[in-house]
């Protein structure tokens, strides 16, 4: 599409990650480079992204923001949809690219769909930049189930993600403020750079709190209707590559639709190119992402043991040897090559 420049132009700067401790010691990095570094090739913020797309295709798209469907019916002819707005039309297909909470999945594949909850909420938002705050992430565990994860954008303020461990609550339902208070409860009684972020949450006009599911979908299309991203397969980001897949469905369903004249090959094809990696993809290791999400005080303090063994010389040569291995090609997804 010709966007790789604006696209690197957008990076957010980050040169790698740091777990810290809750005195903010260093226990172990990993630049960009290393094998176990979170730090991809190129970082960018998703609203960033969906700018550069947005301005690349506003001129020949119609957009309908704040709108959103309410029915959908289907037959030989097309696709029927009524919008909230009222509006109604007929199209010759419907693309569901809504993300892990679609409503219009649940209207065309029902309850089809699972979820996978991965028994972690996160909760993520704009803070004001620190001292402490540099072009390194810096990942930190806290008791009770706790991970701070603080990152740089290129906007010159600081993302924050803080995890945590709970059974399913519902939390992503209540009202903003009150989950707004329900983690300020959960990380008042951190000693690191909580009352920080206590008072970013407070100001903070994006926060978002999620609960952490994969989404395991039977089909990926339904006569005239396909879906694709977190909608049909979410990884969460403990899985990674959520925008690389959203973007790539976007690219596999586009690429057979112009090769085929028939829209179930279509789809059928795209089913088939992607399934596989996705189901590779949403494969956990054993124990994550438990494991990483110590409740106690010892946890915590073995798992910084085990990140500390991390910056060992033998350890970093078994690292740089599995980085090497994970830039073989067959790790990866073999795009076709449709234009
Ligand atoms: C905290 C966090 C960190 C992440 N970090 C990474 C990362 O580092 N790397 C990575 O690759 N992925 C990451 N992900 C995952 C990544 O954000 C998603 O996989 C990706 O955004 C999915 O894209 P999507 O277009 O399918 O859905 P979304 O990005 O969720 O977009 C869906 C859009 O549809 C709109 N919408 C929803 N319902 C309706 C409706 N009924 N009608 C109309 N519009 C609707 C929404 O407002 C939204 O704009 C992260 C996710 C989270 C939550």
């Amino acid at each position: 599409m010709g966007l790789e420049q604006k696209i690197k132009e957008a990076n957010t700067t980050e040169v790698g990650i740091r777990f810290v401790n809750t005195r903010n010691r260093t226990i172990a990095e990993f630049a960009k480079d290393d094998a176990l570094s979170m730090t991809q090739e190129l970082e960018i913020l998703r609203g960033d992204l969906v700018s550069i797309l947005y301005e690349e295709v506003k001129e020949g798209t119609e957009f309908h923001f704040g709108d959103s469907i309410e029915a959908l019916t289907q037959n030989d002819e097309g696709a029927l949809v009524k919008f909230k707005s009222g509006l109604e039309s007929n199209f010759d297909l419907v693309i569901i690219a809504e993300g892990i909470g679609s409503k219009t999945r649940q209207l065309v594949f029902g309850n089809e769909v699972q979820f996978r909850y991965l028994g972690i909420y996160t909760a993520y938002f704009t803070a004001p930049k620190a001292a402490t705050d540099s072009e390194w992430a810096r990942w930190c565990n806290a008791t009770d189930g706790i991970v701070f994860l603080i990152r740089p954008d290129n906007h010159g303020t600081t993302k924050a993600c803080v995890n945590f461990r709970v059974p399913e609550r519902g939390y992503e339902k209540i009202p903003i403020q009150e989950q707004k208070q329900l983690l300020i409860d959960k990380i008042k009684h951190v000693a690191w750079e909580a009352p920080r972020l206590i008072e970013a949450i407070r100001q903070s006009d994006d926060f978002y709190m999620e609960r952490l599911s994969q989404v395991k979908a039977t089909h990926w299309h339904h006569g005239r209707v396909a879906m694709i991203g977190d909608a049909s397969y979410c990884v969460t980001p403990i899985g990674g590559v959520g925008t690389d897949l959203a973007i790539t469905g976007a690219y596999v369903i586009a690429g057979e639709l112009s090769k085929n004249h028939d829209y179930q090959q279509a789809f059928k094809a795209y089913e088939n190119q992607l399934r596989p990696y996705v189901t590779k993809v949403q494969k956990l290791p054993p124990g994550v992402p438990r494991l990483v999400y110590p409740k106690s005080k010892t946890g915590v303090a073995i798992l910084n043991f085990f990140f500390s063994l991390a910056r060992s010389k033998p350890v970093k040569f078994v690292l740089k040897m599995l980085g090497k291995n994970k830039k073989q090609p067959k790790q990866q997804l073999q795009l076709p090559d449709y234009w």
